[in-house]
């Protein structure tokens, strides 16, 4: 069974398959995959696919979350090898800094509702 689906008001069928943008870099995408992260999909391009980069929030929300991140930002020796190469092609794609990208952790773990332990509802 084909799903059709058309642009709203003109009944024109709608290219979907090849038309959605990269979640790292906007660019057009391959396709979906699992992401790094987690148990999470996202659309990648052929080169953010091939260095492993990760969408930039997705990516900040993620590390935020983490108990063993240190509320100064500080990479703990916790994080595997092959993770420290996520956020350094992340954040590199995304176009920011380093403190910039920990800074924006330091941000979201102030946000009491996404803390994992010890935030206040
Ligand atoms: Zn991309």
């Amino acid at each position: 069974m084909t799903k059709q689906v058309s642009q709203e008001g003109t009944g024109a069928p709608l290219d979907i398959a090849t038309r959605f943008a990269c979640d790292v870099c906007g660019r057009d995408a391959l396709g979906v995959t699992s992401s790094s992260l987690g148990a999470i999909s996202f659309a990648y391009c052929r080169d953010c696919a091939t260095c492993g980069a990760e969408p930039y929030l997705p990516t900040v929300a993620m590390v935020a979350m983490q108990e063993d991140v240190a509320d100064t930002g500080a990479i703990l020796d916790t994080f595997a090898p092959w993770f420290h190469e996520v956020l350094f092609v992340s954040v590199l794609r995304a176009g920011k800094t380093a403190a910039e990208f920990w800074a924006d952790v330091i941000a979201v773990r102030a946000m009491d509702a996404l803390r994992v332990s010890g935030g206040e509802p």
